[in-house]
């Protein structure tokens, strides 16, 4: 959260966010723990460990064969690393009394976690995706070693616009250590403090790093504004309004049948001011161009092609190009297609000849 600073930061998380800005009471959170250190309720075991490879498919010997396990270098059965969360799960019914107590407002509100979560519904970032998860492993888990992880929140982004919608990336790191199964009090006694106790003794196994993203539903992100709207003159509307009936029109000299575009008053070859269209097949050249990558303005996509394309009735046109910024080459053949905007603004778009539907550009 360290990148945008000031009333610059307000201002972006304003565009971004239509809610209120919690990003000082965020970054307050951010290296607190999610909550006390949780104790896996069994000691790493071979039964365990066979559900868990069988339902895999791994065949991998260590996991099962002591000789094997003592071949590889170690003195027990280890299990396999991606077992990790599956040593801490506390189990179906527990986890249900869990969420249970949980909605009758038990726990709820209380730790770092759940403070974040409401903080971040509140900006209105309610939906959640898992997009990343990390695992380290310092050593692998041998039967009879005793799990604890530790949650603590690791970062908490800025708002950034995702394919999903806008939202903060958060990053939790859940820190696993191990200590002998023989250390720890009866199943189930075990007090906070206890708890805690073992942690701190704990030899460091593995760290996880959980990322998720929170965002804005998509009925809920704020729009993309409409187009800036053309300066209309009495010279050019033919043109616009051509455009809103799909016809490319262009400007011709009543008296010598020069061709002339963008519209002009007069005609630059014999000066008469008469004219009329002729409506253009849309067919056409690419003479030049550029890809526009900032500055960016929000009504449009980037990076965003427009060219000046050559028509084949010998008079030049700028429009966006619905093609691939990578596929731009000049000299390629074009086709006009006709966006519609919004209700009031429809405009051209030169497209690869041939091609069924307008690409980018809406
Ligand atoms: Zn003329």
């Amino acid at each position: 959260m360290s990148t945008v600073t000031g009333p610059e930061r307000a201002d972006r998380f304003e565009e971004l966010v239509p809610y209120p800005d919690h990003s000082a009471q965020l970054e307050a959170l951010v290296g607190q723990s999610a909550g006390a250190p949780n104790l896996s309720p069994h000691a790493v075991n071979a039964p365990m460990i066979r559900h868990w490879v069988e339902a895999m498919g791994d065949e991998n010997p260590v996991y099962v064969s002591d000789e094997a396990a003592r071949e590889a270098g170690y003195d027990r059965l280890i299990a396999p690393p991606t077992m990790l969360q599956a040593w801490i799960m506390r189990g179906l019914r527990s986890t249900l009394a869990v969420e249970e107590a949980r909605a009758a407002g038990g726990e709820q509100g209380s730790g770092p976690n759940e403070l974040m979560m409401s903080l971040l519904d509140d900006e209105g970032l309610t939906s959640v995706v898992a997009t990343n998860c990390d695992q380290h492993y310092d050593r692998p888990l041998v039967l009879g070693d005793r799990l604890l992880v530790r949650s603590v929140i690791e970062s908490i982004s800025d708002p950034k616009r995702t394919g999903l919608g806008t939202g903060r990336f958060i990053t939790t790191r859940m820190d696993y250590v191990a200590v002998p199964d023989a250390d720890v009090p009866e199943r189930g006694s075990a007090s906070t403090a206890e708890v805690q106790a073992l942690f701190d003794a704990g030899e460091p196994v593995a760290t996880q790093r959980f990322r998720i993203l929170k965002y804005l539903p998509p009925d809920r992100t704020p729009p993309r504004p409409s187009r800036p709207r053309p300066a209309i003159t009495q010279d050019n509307a033919f043109w616009f309004e051509g455009a809103q009936a799909h016809a490319l029109l262009i400007q011709r000299c009543a008296s010598c049948g020069t061709l002339r575009h963008p519209p002009l008053p007069a005609c630059g070859r014999c000066g008469s001011l008469e004219w009329d269209t002729v409506e253009a097949s849309g067919r056409g050249t690419l003479y030049s161009y550029v890809v526009v990558h900032y500055p960016q303005v929000a009504a449009f996509e980037y990076p965003l092609p427009i060219g000046l394309v050559e028509l084949e009735e010998g008079t030049r046109v700028v429009a966006n190009l619905g093609v691939e910024p990578g596929s731009v080459a000049i000299g390629m053949a074009l086709q006009a297609e006709f966006v519609d905007f919004d209700d009031a603004l429809s405009l051209p778009v030169f497209v690869p000849a041939g091609a069924p539907e307008p690409g980018r550009g809406a």
